[in-house]
């Protein structure tokens, strides 16, 4: 089984990027993604523990960006495989994000603080230093401090898009990104295209436009879409040249997502290894 797509304390995943490998192991895994949000700081630990617990690794991240689509941007998220994680342009970029990510924080838990016991040090208690900073952070505190049950309670009511405590946050534009994960010698896979129940997805045009600039391949098989929507994204990537990939998103105990619940195919991760500058590990 192959999964390309999870997060770890490194963003908002639950489990240590060590343990992370140890998870996917036991649930018979045998080639994992890293993919944490506008981070690699978990790759060393995790290619660490992949050698022990022989689980194959891309070193991959999950790139916050914002497609210009008619109206207002959309926000996007595009998985970036064996990229070089010190390529100036990307790395200027994701450093710019987890840095406005932490001002925004600090915004939301100073509209929260009006509101809800919660401060900037019980955020900081939910986290690991140097983590990037995400909403699932603040539901935890807002966990923590017996205002909701769980994450899901929290994205559901105050958390949302839309309540007087949401604040976006900088992102840099989705072909510059795309641009930017090739000129690192990565691999940019569009994350979750028609997640539409999470938010506004973009249209067929800008997947377009993305796959003129590099785009790589649409991750099609996951939780967040319908039959009908993978049908329609799998007859858009293949008319548009596109690799089809399937992974799980899963965030430890943050989320309903299990490990391995949709996997991608071993000639798509072939395709992937042979365009990216990195090996996959093991
Ligand atoms: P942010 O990027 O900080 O705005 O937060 C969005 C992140 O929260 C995404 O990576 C999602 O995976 C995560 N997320 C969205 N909905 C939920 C949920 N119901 N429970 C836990 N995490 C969620
Ligand atoms: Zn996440
Ligand atoms: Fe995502
Ligand atoms: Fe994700």
């Amino acid at each position: 089984m192959i999964d390309l797509h999870t997060h770890s304390t490194a963003s908002d995943g639950t489990d240590s990027p060590a343990r992370l490998v140890e998870v996917a192991a036991r649930a018979g895994i045998g080639t994992l993604a890293i993919t944490d949000h506008d981070t690699t700081s978990g790759w060393a630990e995790a290619a660490e523990a992949a050698g022990r617990f022989q689980v194959s690794l891309v070193r991959g991240a999950e790139i916050s960006a914002i497609a210009r689509t008619p109206g207002w941007g959309t926000g996007v998220h595009l998985l970036a495989y064996l990229h070089d994680p010190t390529h100036p342009d990307l790395l200027g970029e994701t450093e710019r994000t987890r840095a406005d990510r932490e001002s925004r924080a600090r915004r939301m838990v100073d509209l929260l603080a009006e509101d809800f016991p919660i401060t900037w040090d019980d955020l900081l208690a939910q986290t690991k230093p140097g983590t990037t900073l995400g909403r699932p952070h603040l539901a935890d505190a807002l966990v923590a401090a017996g205002v909701v049950r769980d994450r899901d309670e929290a994205f559901a009511t105050i958390l949302r898009p839309g309540t007087r405590y949401y604040v976006g946050h900088y992102a840099p534009d989705a072909v510059a990104a795309v641009r930017a994960v090739r000129a690192a010698g990565g691999v940019p896979v569009l994350a979750h295209p028609g997640a539409d129940a999470r938010g506004r997805i973009v249209p067929d045009s800008t997947i377009e436009e993305l796959a003129a600039a590099g785009l790589a391949g649409l991750e099609v098989d996951h939780r967040d879409h319908t039959p009908d929507t993978r049908r329609r994204l799998r007859d858009l990537a293949e008319s548009l040249g596109l690799l089809v990939t399937g992974s799980s998103d899963f965030h430890g105990a943050g989320k309903q997502n299990r490990i391995g619940e949709n996997t991608t195919a071993p000639a798509v991760l072939e395709a992937i290894a042979d365009q990216g500058a990195l090996e996959v590990l093991g």
